[in-house]
């Protein structure tokens, strides 16, 4: 359930769908705390699942370059900035997911270098080019994407996150979780060389 000011849904399609509509209707408008749906976009920029926003001051309706609605937002004392309405519905999940990937990716690192250290013949798997003098990518021939679902769905958790001091990334929390998805994609994946464009193609 998601509540929007006065109105509520059940589902997430059908808040993205109401919000975008709104959004399209009022596009170039500036809504204040004296405005009707002053709430309304109060409680949307409330679920942004990266930013705290508590001071909401006004929200600006745009249309960005591709010509889809969009908001910037303003807090008191501060200046306008543009931020997401999508993730503000598909809120944390989405952005857990994301995180998720990437302490995913970030963990299997080592296995990725080793894979390509063993490896003494090097031609692209999928378009037989000779690699030996460029750019080599490791590619997951079953989808990387794919491996992740699969662990995701045999041990349907939501694993511990933790932020890297860079703010460039996540890590799994514990080492055991790490650890044991470690082996999972070590058993799961069947790793090749492949040139860029092969690799990039596929993803
Ligand atoms: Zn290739």
């Amino acid at each position: 359930m998601i509540e929007l000011g006065e109105v509520q849904f059940k589902y997430k399609k059908q808040a993205m769908e109401y919000v975008r509509e709104f959004l399209q209707r009022h596009e170039g408008s500036i809504f204040d705390q004296q405005s009707s749906y002053f709430n309304f976009f109060n409680d949307l920029v409330k679920r942004h699942p990266e930013r705290e926003i508590n001071n909401l001051e006004q929200v600006e309706v745009i249309k960005n370059f591709g010509g889809y609605p969009a908001i910037n937002i303003k807090e008191v004392g501060k200046d306008f900035v543009s931020i997401s309405w999508n993730k503000c519905i598909t809120g944390n999940k989405a952005s857990y997911k994301l995180k998720l990937r990437m302490a995913m990716r970030r963990a299997i690192i080592d296995q990725i270098m080793d894979f390509k250290d063993s490896c003494n013949e090097y031609t692209c798997s999928i378009c037989n080019e000779d690699l030996t003098e460029k750019v080599i990518h490791v590619d997951h021939e079953k989808y990387f994407e794919e491996i992740a679902k699969e662990f995701e769905e045999t041990f349907g958790k939501e694993w511990e996150l933790v932020n890297l001091r860079d703010h460039n990334g996540w890590q799994f929390k514990n080492d055991s979780d790490s650890s044991n998805w470690q082996k999972f994609h070590q058993e799961k994946a069947t790793l090749r060389l492949t040139c860029s464009k092969c690799n990039l193609s596929r993803r």
